[in-house]
């Protein structure tokens, strides 16, 4: 059976949903599916903005969009459910929704502050909402299916915004709560993203947690495939935006897929991997507005990865834009033991995060995201030696396997970027990743040559495909 997960953009309208619907018709011919669906695109940022709202005392605006909430979904309701008493019944399930939504503005309002623990209560109606209607569309449609509440199973910590499960608890959940709808061959409909306390407090995962929950899911019953539906053709060789050339990836390895997140590829919240990682189920990425387009499997099943096998040295090419440079130097380092610990101690007591790191004997050079705290810490490291902040510069990566028993390789690469003035470089530890800082402005020249580096041979039918046509919109 497959754990299928739809995002915002495909369930955000009554087309996508019937789109979808379609989908989870066709996988349910194979085998009853679990489809966990995230909140309409655009609804957590409204949730979002909603919350704060309330937070701020601005309780006319806060009301205002709740009612913008109300309507998108009766709408919703309006465009897909044709049988009358189904229809206001759902229309009702809305309205009581709201309703919680509007209260939660007004009591938090009166209290005056925005807590993390009401945050996420904001944040869970996009997702109850979304799987409320689905299911009941699901059902209008003519298919059996039952909409379960994931907070009965997803059972969390206390971390409100970055909620993880507890494991055992969720396990013996799954097998009480969805296991027997599927034994009686119906089909699931529940939410991503959220869960709850074990007092029954929801929280919520995370921006982006909804393909967390289907690994999660997925890795908790037995399934054999984890399918992300979104609105692009799987994991591309780059951003298409920047590159028209860029294909299709038909598979990655795990720690490629993974590094690709890592590195700033947007494709995928790098925790989805872990819990299919452990039980080896390969996630497939698909396209929901093209379902026969082939997408892109990552798996490291060798049976899977067999006949796919790839003799070309580079995967994707990832970037992460937003990032400065911290230039560091000072002669106390030389033959020094000690210096670096309190080096990054700095980093750590300010909270920030340190990407990519190069070193020499006298000098550190170091990406970090470019936030307000930059300067402070700047000033900082400047008592123990010279520092020189670069704003403005993105880091590049190339990720492949293949990189790992690579000769030439960096030539290549390096060569192919002979007219972009290179920040710093590094070689990840894990072998499988070159990467290099620029300046944004360099970022699509970059990207361009490298790609024409790496992807004009024509040595890669059946491992990279060229986008399909979108249709006409
Ligand atoms: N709706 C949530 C978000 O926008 C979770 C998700 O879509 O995965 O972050
Ligand atoms: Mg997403």
């Amino acid at each position: 059976m497959a754990v299928m997960k739809f995002g915002g953009t495909s369930v955000g309208t009554a087309s996508a949903m019937k789109q979808a619907i379609r989908i989870v018709a066709e996988e349910n011919k194979k085998a009853v599916p679990v489809v966990v669906l995230s909140a309409c695109s655009g609804m957590t940022n409204l949730l979002i903005r909603i919350s704060e709202a309330a937070g701020e005392s601005r309780l006319d605006e806060a009301m205002q969009m709740a009612g913008d909430v109300r309507l998108h979904h009766l709408s919703l309701v309006d465009e897909l459910i044709t049988d009358a008493q189904r229809r206001e019944r759902v229309r009702q399930q809305v309205e009581e929704y709201v309703t919680k939504l509007e209260l939660l503005v007004k009591g938090v309002d009166i209290v005056g502050e925005l807590t993390d623990r009401s945050f996420d209560s904001f944040c869970s109606f996009g997702e109850l909402l979304s799987t409320t209607i689905f299911a009941a569309a699901l059902e209008d449609a003519g298919y059996d299916s039952q909409w379960i509440d994931v907070r009965r199973v997803m059972v969390t910590d206390r971390h409100f915004g970055t909620a993880r499960p507890l494991e055992a608890v969720c396990e013996k959940q799954v097998q009480e709560v969805i296991r027997p709808v599927i034994d009686e061959g119906r089909i699931v409909v529940t939410q991503g993203f959220i869960g709850s306390t074990e007092d029954g407090h929801t929280t919520t995962m995370g921006r982006g947690g909804s393909d967390f929950t289907a690994a999660l899911l997925g890795s908790w019953l037995p399934s054999d495939a984890i399918q992300i539906w979104t609105d692009v053709d799987g994991v591309m060789t780059c951003d298409p935006r920047m590159v028209p050339e860029a294909r299709s990836i038909r598979v990655l390895t795990f720690s490629e897929a993974a590094e690709l997140a890592y590195l700033g590829a947007k494709v995928l919240h790098p925790d989805t991997i872990a819990p299919a990682v452990k039980k080896n189920i390969p996630v497939y990425v698909l396209n929901s507005h093209l379902p026969d387009a082939k997408g892109t499997v990552i798996t490291d099943d060798s049976g899977i990865l067999e006949g796919m096998s790839y003799g070309g040295l580079v995967k994707s090419i990832a970037v992460k834009k937003g990032q400065c440079i911290v230039n560091f130097r000072s002669n106390r380092m030389l033959g020094q033991h000690g210096f670096l610990t309190e080096f990054f101690s700095v980093f750590a007591r300010a909270g920030v995060s340190v990407d990519m790191i190069s070193t020499s004997e006298v000098s550190v050079s170091l990406t970090v995201s470019d936030t307000d705290g930059i300067e402070q810490l700047a000033e900082e490291l400047g008592r123990m030696g010279e520092v020189e902040v670069e704003h403005h510069v993105a880091t590049v990566s190339v990720v492949g396997d293949n990189l790992r028993m690579s000769r030439g390789v960096s030539g290549r690469i390096f060569s192919s970027l002979k007219d972009v003035n290179v920040r710093m470089i590094s070689q990840g530890a894990s072998e499988i990743n070159v990467g290099f800082v620029v300046e944004e402005a360099d970022v699509p020249k970059a990207v361009r040559n490298l790609h024409h580096e790496f992807f004009s041979g024509d040595d890669m039918q059946g491992i990279f495909d060229r986008p399909a046509q979108h249709p006409a919109e």
